[in-house]
């Protein structure tokens, strides 16, 4: 069975629709797929359909902007009510965010010389919920000031770099709160991502699974195979199930292909449990995992 629990659409910043992500994991050879696009649901419905149009199991989720001491941490929530009071709100307040520093940086790419504009980046974000850095990136791939998205962060766009303008996310430990509170179960994504400042240690970890982390996504494309060994042997001390996923983008990143790296079976299903658990003990009205 090959599980892939972390991807997204253009319901944020990945390039295909929700329904060709699922086809592309049916392609892939994928038996499950979870859509986590970026402080959004808005790509579930039209996934699940797909999904149950060809057969592949779906888990619902998204991956929450927030910040720890300072530093950005992104949060898979898989299968939260999405209608839940304080999740809404802390997703809008992430959104705005997100749309509020797009003018921002605009006018800081203007300041060094490079004139792409509002509609630039409307065009490249199209119908997206979460149009923001990646989008920019785009127009400037598309103006042909760089060739990917990868330059455009690297150059210009990257914590640190010149057109870069900070925004809000929301404090971690609250989102761990919410997304039991909505009856769903967090996983943090890629804690030791290249792009990391401070990597979170197993304290910080063992703390947020007082607040009601359940699981580390230990094996990302932005963890080298020593790192991955020491986080299992975290999420082993723990008692925490660790995840694999490709964090695809579609063409939007490379060398993240759809089952680049998978979760096991056992972890999975471990995973399911906890969220069933979440779900009763929060009373919520969660979405199911979608079956064939
Ligand atoms: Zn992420
Ligand atoms: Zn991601």
């Amino acid at each position: 069975m090959r599980i892939d629990l972390h991807t997204h659409s253009r319901a944020s910043d990945g390039t295909q629709t929700p329904t060709e992500l699922v086809e592309a994991a049916v392609a892939a050879g994928l038996d499950v797929l979870a859509i986590t696009d970026h402080d959004t649901a808005e790509g579930w419905v039209e996934a699940s359909e797909a999904a149950r149009e060809h057969g592949l199991e779906l888990v619902r989720g998204m991956e929450i902007s927030t910040r720890h001491e300072g530093h950005g941490v992104h949060l898979l929530a898989y299968l939260p009510d999405p209608t839940y009071p304080p999740l809404v709100e802390q997703l809008a307040l992430i959104l705005r965010g997100r749309r509020g520093r797009v003018p921002a940086m605009l006018e800081k790419l203007r300041d060094l010389g490079v004139a792409i504009d509002d509609q630039d980046v409307r065009e490249a974000a199209a119908d997206t919920a979460a149009a923001g850095r990646p989008h920019i990136a785009d127009a400037l791939v598309a103006r042909g000031v760089v060739a990917d998205r990868t330059e455009a962060f690297d150059r210009f766009l990257s914590w640190g770099r010149p057109a870069h303008v900070d925004r809000y996310a929301a404090p971690l430990a609250d989102v761990v709160r919410h997304v039991a509170g909505a009856g769903g179960v967090s996983v943090i994504a890629h804690p030791w991502g290249r792009s990391r400042r401070r990597r979170p240690d197993e304290a910080d970890l063992a703390a947020l699974a007082e607040l009601g982390l359940a699981g580390i996504e230990v094996d990302h494309q932005d963890h080298d195979p020593e790192t991955r060994d020491e986080l299992r042997a975290i999420a082993r001390n723990l008692g925490l199930v660790a995840t694999g996923s490709s964090d695809h983008h579609g063409a939007g990143k490379v060398d993240h292909e759809l089952g680049i790296n998978t979760t096991a079976p056992e972890e999975y299903a471990r995973l399911l449990e906890l969220a069933a658990a979440a779900a009763a003990a929060a009373r919520r009205s969660t979405p199911e995992v979608v079956r064939p």
